[in-house]
């Protein structure tokens, strides 16, 4: 796939899933803008990267810094042709020792963020936009939407939340004639810190006694018998923005090694 002459804007890509998207679309050949609220991480992220690659300091949940970052992205990119909506936190919890504060800043963050970068990836990318030149958004939503797994009532749900508005937004988008394709994904076990944390959650719990433990049930789970890598994630994602998927809007993918299903 050839991203040469695009635009990709990419949320929470200091680190883990959304750094390898950010690399992905790099190395063919995009213009990445790579945001965060991590700011060394990410900054590091696109040096590494070189001539091709930005950072810029964002907190999806600001609706003005969207507003900014776009006219940012736009001005150095020469356009927006794709934005993927990956920033997330999870936290689990029984729903009976439910903390709603964290409940709270995981819709926030999870839901809001990705709300507002669609409002903002939309009237960018629409005709008259300030890309405008259509293009693609794709939102990561998981297998929390689609699974009922203990502990995960809050997060499951800002997932599920996710996939709805993908839907919703691959409507009003293709009816509007804005010319941008919005889909999303739902990755399986993937290995970041956001699962080492998820496994320390778990074992704090009492639900298993070591991370080996819960990383081999997560295993047993899964049909391909492996943890997802951030590299499988990037590769849907890239296939999605691309113009082999320009028929596909409103879809929910799963890249989950077959999890959902086994
Ligand atoms: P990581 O925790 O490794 O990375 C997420 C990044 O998003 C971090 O750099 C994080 O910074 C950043 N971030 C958090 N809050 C904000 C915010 N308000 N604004 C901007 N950036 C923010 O997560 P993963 O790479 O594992 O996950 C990426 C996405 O994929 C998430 O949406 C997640 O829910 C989803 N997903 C992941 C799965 C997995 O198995 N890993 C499975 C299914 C879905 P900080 O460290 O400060 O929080």
């Amino acid at each position: 796939m050839n991203f040469e002459g695009k635009t990709v804007l990419v949320t929470g890509a200091a680190r883990g899933i959304g750094a390898q998207i950010a690399s992905a679309f790099h190395a063919a050949g995009a213009h990445v803008v790579i945001t965060d609220v991590l700011a060394e991480p990410g900054r590091a992220l696109a040096t590494k990267l070189g001539s091709r690659a930005l950072f810029i300091e964002q907190d999806v949940r600001d609706e003005a810094r969207w507003e900014a970052v776009a006219d940012e992205a736009v001005a150095w990119g020469g356009g927006l042709d794709a934005l993927v909506n990956n920033a997330g936190i999870e936290a689990a919890m029984p729903i009976a020792d439910l903390d709603v504060d964290v409940a709270r800043r995981m819709i926030d963050i999870n839901f809001v963020g990705v709300l507002l970068g669609v409002k903002w990836g939309l009237r960018t990318m629409r005709p008259g936009g300030g890309a405008g030149r259509g293009g693609a958004i794709v939102n990561l939503s998981s297998i929390s939407a689609k699974a009922a797994g203990g502990g995960m009532a809050a997060y499951a749900g800002t997932k599920a939340a996710v996939e709805r508005l993908t839907k919703v937004a691959a409507v009003e988008a293709g009816t509007a004639g804005y010319d941008v394709r919005v889909n999303c994904l739902y990755p399986g076990i993937i290995q970041t810190d956001m699962i080492d944390h998820l496994a320390d959650e778990c074992i704090a719990q009492g639900w298993f006694q070591d991370r080996e433990a819960v990383l081999s049930w997560f295993k047993s789970k899964t049909p391909l018998g492996r943890l997802g890598r951030p590299e499988d994630v990037a590769n849907v994602t890239l296939f999605l923005c691309s113009d082999y998927a320009s028929f596909v809007t409103g879809a929910g993918v799963p890249v989950d090694g077959g999890f959902l299903y086994g």
